[in-house]
């Protein structure tokens, strides 16, 4: 296990702003299988790329929800990790905080944190396809369910390939970076772009940054303290050197 640094313990005691962005890791740590490992069973012969685009649910609107109904069934199936629990306590120990994920399983709400800026959507939350509106009583039984304003069909609000992120988080996200003092990468492989050009920004503006992945990532030589180990081992740690 990995030392915590401790200038980054006395940076997030001082720091008047903090920022985390969360990846797949932190979720896959609470055995929501990321994209890829998800195909599985019935699933496995489909690739994950062809069915969440748009062009595959205008194609076949039924394979798409259904296949969204069986990753539900898995988050719903699953339960907050201690990494997850620690960056919700880590919000009530610093003065300002932001939490930015990536993961649509809504685990960091459930975990107990707040105004959580969710990129690529939230796959429990369902949407009109034509009115781009959040629609919460539909009839389940039907796949898939259709608008009761337009009569459009129903999608989960995702972000899918090829689509924009949803109106205002990038900018949210963004502007909470450029302020931020201290920043968190965790459990992300830094790949996905726009999300991860954030740490970038933070660099730029004077953020000390920290990278909490078991792998390196290209992010990796440009953190100031890059801690090799899964949000679940190093951030209890953490919070535990915060609390003393
Ligand atoms: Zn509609």
């Amino acid at each position: 296990m990995p030392a915590l640094p401790p200038r980054l313990v006395d940076a997030l005691r001082a720091a008047d702003n903090t920022v985390v962005l969360t990846g797949a890791g932190v979720s896959a740590e609470s055995g929501v299988p990321t994209f890829r490992e998800a195909q599985t069973g019935l699933w496995a012969r489909f690739d994950p790329q062809e069915l969440a685009t748009p062009e595959a649910f205008a194609r076949d609107p039924e394979l798409v929800w259904n296949w969204y109904g069986w990753r539900r069934r898995l988050v719903a199936d699953a339960s907050p990790n201690p990494g997850h629990l620690a960056i919700a306590r880590l919000q009530r120990l610093v003065s300002d905080f932001t939490l930015v994920t990536q993961n649509v399983d809504g685990l960091h709400q459930r975990a107990g944190s707040r105004d959580v800026i969710e990129l690529h959507g939230n796959i429990l939350r369902t949407k009109c396809s034509v009115e781009d509106a959040v629609v919460e009583d539909y009839a389940e039984e039907e796949s898939p369910p259709v608008c009761p304003s337009c009569g459009a069909p129903l999608r989960p609000d995702v972000v899918w390939f090829g689509e924009m992120l949803p109106p205002g988080a990038l900018e949210a996200a963004s502007e909470a970076t450029r302020g931020a003092e201290v920043f968190l990468s965790v459990g992300t492989s830094s790949l996905v772009y726009p999300a991860a050009g954030l740490p970038f920004e933070a660099i730029e503006n004077g953020a000390m940054l920290v990278e909490i992945n078991p792998d390196e990532t290209p992010l990796t030589p440009h953190a100031d303290y890059s801690i090799r180990a899964s949000a679940g081992e190093v951030l209890p740690r953490l919070i535990a050197a915060l609390s003393q």
